[in-house]
């Protein structure tokens, strides 16, 4: 046997009965002398197994000889090396392992650790534990992702100059793919992809599935930026091409976020709180930005896009209590008859008074609300807010005209099955009469899901309440469709009212739309009249209401009241 110097025993033998900690101890000839418990454990070997026989019988047939070279080399001159090999688990299979060998001089050592990849799942003689594994693709987990992750970190932190890349892939509308085709060729698609995926890159790089229609792949030992974007070519140009399911040809696109180390800024200030699953994190927030561009494309994280992913969050945090606290107002601009000038009614205008931003503009927080599902309850108390109020206008005011109230309707609300039962609660519930009542719709509210959207549509006005089709000419505006919904109001978008005192661009459209709705037997709205020029060419036109500035911007419900009682623009 060889010689073995005395070593602290109760430190190295922590080590060795660390349960997920693969290690192996061998002499300068590469005869084992000791494996670690989770070694013994992940492989199902015996203890006593490997005792003084060679490493590389453990080792695949084909990684032998490359195996054999990096010890022999480590043995001569005494550093680190890595290196993948396949090794045999105790039932002979092949599990893919990459190993990290240090040779110690002084107790004539070689230490190595490894830990499992997916280097050789193509291979079918080698896997990875179980546990460690997607059971839809085979791929590896995000747990294993992530201990990979930050195997890599930890690397680059000690050497500083290995540079990494994160990668996040997310398929771009997977949820429609399954919906229409089904779960189980949904899956086979998933898998389709992993495989695609795992082809486009090197062996030693890993693809993980992180669940649902995600994926995720770290390329190690990356040379430079332009390296990674290869990368992200090659895996764009895999995806374009069809896969086949079954007799289903089906076309996907992806979206790639990107994060890569700095490895110089590693042990500054920058990366002082700097974690490896931090990695995955900002990958995520960069393919999450390449979704919204449209798909089919990549980002790069950058620090900024952090920044406001944090602010982001606290808004979805904050307004997710908003609703609850009260801080939510409705403001009511008014809706004037051109004819006359007399108030017709109002639309109602979601507010948020924030404890510490003041009064945020829905512009930033609908948005927000839409996204995380928020948009439900906001609009529901919306709707009964408005409703309360102008009931209690009508009592207050019974020598006024009738007023009617408009609230906006968004798409996510549209859709949900409970919300004509809702609003008809809320009517009852406020006594204010349902046809006064109106629901402001987009076209892209209506073109989402056409069938169903239409005959919730229809649902509505079997509650006696009117629709009205909001910023129309900014959409798809296919004016073919028009006599097909149920609406009874158009409202102009502002964009185009904001130019019929210029050239005659606009004005011709406006002027078409007018007649086309007196046609269908619409009532049109013009939005964001700010001048009397425009007011009186739109009178001039043969339009029925105006709202905007000129008239009042959108007012707290105390002025509304005063613009009740003194009756606007008359
Ligand atoms: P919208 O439904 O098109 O509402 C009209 C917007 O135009 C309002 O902005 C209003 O203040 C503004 N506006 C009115 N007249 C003029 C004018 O003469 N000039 C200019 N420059 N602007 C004018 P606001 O209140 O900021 O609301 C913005 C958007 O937020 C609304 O556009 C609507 O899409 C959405 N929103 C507001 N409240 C709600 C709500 O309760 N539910 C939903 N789903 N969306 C809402
Ligand atoms: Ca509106
Ligand atoms: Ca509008």
């Amino acid at each position: 046997m060889f010689h073995r110097p005395a070593r602290a025993a109760s430190f190295d033998s922590a080590f060795f009965q660390l349960p997920d900690t693969l290690l192996v101890t061998m002499d300068y000839a590469g005869r084992v002398e000791r494996l670690s418990v989770g070694l013994l454990e992940v492989m199902g070997y015996d203890p006593e197994q490997f005792h003084g026989t060679p490493f590389v019988e453990i080792v695949h047939p084909d990684d032998r000889e490359a195996t054999t070279a990096r010890l022999r080399e480590l043995a001569e001159k005494g550093e680190t090396a890595r290196f993948p090999a396949r090794c045999r688990h105790g039932d002979g299979r092949y599990v893919g392992l990459i190993w990290n060998a240090a040779a110690s001089a002084e107790e004539g050592l070689i230490y190595a650790s490894a830990h499992p990849t997916a280097m050789s799942l193509t291979d079918d003689e080698a896997t990875v534990p179980d546990a460690y594994l997607d059971g839809l693709t085979g791929l590896p987990n995000r747990s294993l992702f992530l201990d990979r992750v930050e195997h890599t970190w930890q690397r680059s932190r000690r050497r500083g100059d290995v540079r990494f890349a994160v990668l996040q892939v997310g398929l771009d509308r997977f949820k429609l793919i399954n919906e229409s085709l089904g779960h189980r060729l949904g899956d086979l698609l998933l898998s389709h992809v992993g495989n695609a995926l795992r082809s486009v890159i090197r062996p030693t790089d890993m693809v993980a599935r992180l669940g649902g229609d995600e994926f995720a792949l770290l390329l190690e030992d990356i040379r430079d930026a332009s390296s990674t974007l290869r990368v992200v070519q090659r895996i764009q140009e895999r995806l374009t091409l069809p896969f086949t399911l079954h007799e289903h040809e089906v076309h996907t696109s992806v979206s790639i976020g990107i994060a890569v180390n700095h490895p110089d800024e590693g042990s500054g200030e920058g990366g002082a709180d700097e974690t490896p699953d931090q990695y995955l994190r900002d990958a995520d927030i960069a393919m999450h930005r390449a979704k919204k561009r449209g798909g089919a494309g990549y980002v790069v994280f950058d620090p900024q896009m952090h920044d406001q992913a944090v602010r982001r969050l606290k808004l979805e945090m904050d307004l997710r209590k908003a609703v609850d606290l009260g801080q939510l107002e409705a403001f009511y601009q008014p809706i004037v008859r051109l004819a006359d000038g007399r108030l017709n009614g109002f639309e109602a205008l979601a507010r948020w008074r924030h404890p510490e931003q003041g009064l945020i503009s829905p512009v930033e927080f609908i948005p927000v609300a839409e996204e995380s599902g928020l948009i439900a309850p906001i609009g529901h108390w919306m709707i009964g807010e408005t409703c309360r109020r102008a009931a209690r206008w009508d009592r207050d005011f019974p020598d006024h005209p009738p007023l009617t109230v408009s609230v906006n309707l968004s798409p996510r609300q549209l859709i949900r099955r409970e919300l004509v039962p809702e609003v008809e609660a809320l009517l009852e519930a406020s006594g204010f009469p349902a046809e006064r009542l109106k629901l402001e719709i987009t076209e892209s509210a209506v073109l989402e899901d056409a069938d169903a959207s239409l005959a919730q549509l229809n649902r509505l006005k079997g509650l006696g309440i009117r629709l009205s089709l909001d910023d129309f000419g900014t959409g798809y505006s296919s004016l073919s469709y028009l006599h097909q919904l149920p609406i009874d109001v158009l409202k102009v978008d502002r964009s185009f009212v904001s130019g019929v005192d210029g050239d005659g661009h606009h004005r011709g459209f406006v002027e078409t739309i007018i007649g086309l709705a007196r046609h269908l037997d619409l009532e049109v709205i013009c939005e964001g009249v700010e001048s009397e020029e425009q007011a009186r060419i739109l009178r001039e036109m043969g339009c029925d209401y105006a709202q905007g500035f000129l008239y009042s911007r959108p007012v707290a419900e105390n002025e509304a009241r005063i613009l009740i009682a003194s009756g606007v623009g008359s």
